[in-house]
């Protein structure tokens, strides 16, 4: 599953980096990084905690 995020509805407070922060990160600039783009197995969990948690729902998880 690859993660994908709405860049245009996220506003960077990084509620998605404290429940997955293997997977998400707030640069200094509060720019959402992504330091992977594979939810394998090792994160899943963690990544559906992050879009359930995220209040824009920016945040999404797409075949491939
Ligand atoms: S929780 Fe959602 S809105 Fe907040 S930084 Fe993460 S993706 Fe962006």
């Amino acid at each position: 599953m690859k993660i994908c995020i709405d860049r245009t509805n996220c506003t960077g407070l990084g509620i998605c980096e404290s429940l997955a922060p293997d997977v998400f990160e707030i640069d200094n600039a509060g720019q959402l990084l992504l330091l992977r783009e594979d939810a394998d197995d090792s994160v899943i969990d963690d990544v559906r905690a992050a879009i359930e948690g995220c209040p824009t729902e920016a945040l999404t998880l797409v075949e491939g």
